[in-house]
């Protein structure tokens, strides 16, 4: 099988999964009420890469065949321009709004196989050449993947990883004739109702951990005591007029639980080396990662400008305060564009022949944007106002005697009532619903917190000029 239709996508979804969506434990995910809008979504994202081909399709490296592009390994600074148009068309589909689309876990594995001499150290040999197999598979099969890399959360006076062996997080248990089991927690598995497999693979370095927490491997989502709690879903089951947003792009977010689970040997990357675990994401997977996640939270500036333009237009809302704020927007968006333009063309081989991302633009953008985006949300209130509020239902609209009404109270201004109805459900969608409130958490959080991400900026970005600038100041002789 190569690049897959919306149809073959479905059809997978259907196998048994032990997953929880509030009070119920879900026999087929596509038939769910909270589930199956975003699984019609992500679909569409399926059959998307054979009408936008020319963007998102490319032949397998060794077979010819058609693959999506979020799986190639990139090998030049064109490579790259050319991953990005397939991301932007992928990131164009939900507006940014569906953070873990495939084309994300897919660049992140291709990035792995890319360097599968990071992954190879201190013995680990077996895992690299697993995992390269592995990204083979992925790619040719054309499956969607969660993951979960984040230890949970249970005492945070003991650090936020393993101080020696925690029951609690994810371990390992045993060996088997075929592999090995697999006990304990992780959060926070993103698309896990949407997925085929689940990926772990290490998230922060725990210098001080026992070697069972070391491990990397992808399971299949029905793996015999894998366990999936679901966040409250999010989704609106009515109809896309309504709910623009919240009836298609609810990608949920998943507790997992590893009660027992045997994990196979030839899907396991790394078992037990905490040397391999510490290092092997350290030099390439930010770059790598960061093009597709910056090309998706670019897409989805874009889109909240957009909002707020044809909400100002709508009410005729063009006082000084409501251009600041709209110029504040473009800002965001324009500083998104640049770092992203200046990170590609900065582009460089960081070893093994893979090429990613030049990576301080990225990791600027990435410490701010957690404050961005809310800030965003606050903007796109301001300007909605009241009137976020005052929008008819499609059943309202439909009412015979409440239409002409409708009509008259409630036009605006170059547009009829049902248009301006639908710009200011869609801006509610984006930022007042419950959706918009998930995906504020999200932007917060998905890449680490705004804490850490700026403590990173702090750290990694270069400094030299910055005390060379202040320290002429203080060397120079004063009378
Ligand atoms: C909606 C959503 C989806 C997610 N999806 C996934 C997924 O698919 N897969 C996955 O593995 N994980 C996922 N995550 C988890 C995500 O990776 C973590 O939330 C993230 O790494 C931050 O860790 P934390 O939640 O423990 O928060 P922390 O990093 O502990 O942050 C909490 C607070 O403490 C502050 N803080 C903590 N430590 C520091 C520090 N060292 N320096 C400065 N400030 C600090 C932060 O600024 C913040 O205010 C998701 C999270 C969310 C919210």
């Amino acid at each position: 099988m190569v690049a897959r239709t919306g149809e073959q996508f479905l059809l997978g979804l259907r196998g048994a999964r032990e997953l929880w969506v509030g009070d119920d434990k879900v026999a087929s995910v596509p038939d769910h009420p909270a589930l199956a809008g975003a699984a019609t979504a992500l679909a569409e994202v399926f059959d998307l890469q054979h009408r936008e081909a020319d963007a998102c399709l490319m032949p397998d490296p060794e077979t010819g065949e058609p693959i999506n592009v979020s799986h190639m390994i990139p090998r030049s600074q064109a490579d790259l321009e050319r991953r990005h148009r397939g991301l932007e068309c992928i990131a164009e589909y939900s507006m940014g709004l569906m953070g873990r689309t495939p084309d994300y876990m897919n660049v992140t594995f291709a990035g792995f196989a890319g360097r599968a001499d990071e992954w190879a150290i201190n013995g680990n040999g077996q895992g690299a050449e697993n995992l390269v197999s592995y990204q083979k598979m992925l790619a040719r099969k054309d499956l969607s993947l969660t993951h979960t890399i984040i230890h949970s959360t249970v005492n945070l006076a003991a650090g936020t990883v393993p101080d020696g062996l925690d029951p609690a997080q994810l371990h390992k248990v045993e060996e088997t004739e075929h592999g090995i089991v697999v006990r304990g927690s992780r959060v926070l598995a993103t698309l896990a109702p949407f997925a085929d497999e689940l990926a772990v693979y290490p998230g922060m370095p725990m210098p001080d951990a026992a070697a069972q927490h070391a491990l990397s491997f992808c399971i299949p989502m029905d793996t015999p005591g894998l366990k999936f709690i679901c966040r409250d879903s999010v989704a609106v089951n009515s109809n896309k007029f309504d709910h623009p947003l919240s009836s298609r792009f609810d990608e949920q977010d998943a507790f997992v639980i590893f009660d027992d689970v045997e994990v196979p040997r030839d899907r396991l990357f790394i078992d037990g080396s905490l040397e391999a675990y510490n290092t092997a994401m350290r030099t390439s997977w930010w770059p790598n990662i960061m093009q597709q996640t910056m090309i998706r939270a670019h897409t989805k500036l874009d889109f909240a400008r957009g909002l707020g333009l044809r909400m100002a237009a709508a009410i005729n809302r063009e006082d000084p305060q409501t251009q600041q704020m709209l110029g504040e927007i473009a800002m965001y968006a324009e500083f998104a564009r640049a770092a992203i333009y200046a990170a590609e063309q900065a582009a460089h081989e960081y070893g093994n022949g893979m090429w990613c991302c030049e990576l301080p633009p990225l990791l600027a953008l990435r410490a701010a944007l957690p404050a961005w985006f809310p800030r965003v949300n606050e903007i796109i209130r301001q300007i909605g106002s009241h009137n976020m509020l005052t929008t008819p239902s499609r059943a309202a609209l439909n009412d015979p005697e409440l239409r002409p009404l409708i009509d008259r109270y409630l036009m605006g201004v170059g547009v009829d009532a049902e248009q301006r109805d639908r710009i200011f459900r869609l801006a509610w969608d984006f930022a007042g619903t419950a959706l918009g409130s998930r995906n504020e958490q999200y932007e917060r959080f998905y890449l680490g917190s705004v804490g850490r991400n700026q403590t990173v900026a702090h750290n990694f970005l270069d400094r030299d000029r910055a005390v060379r600038l202040t320290d002429r100041f203080l060397t120079e002789e004063l009378d």
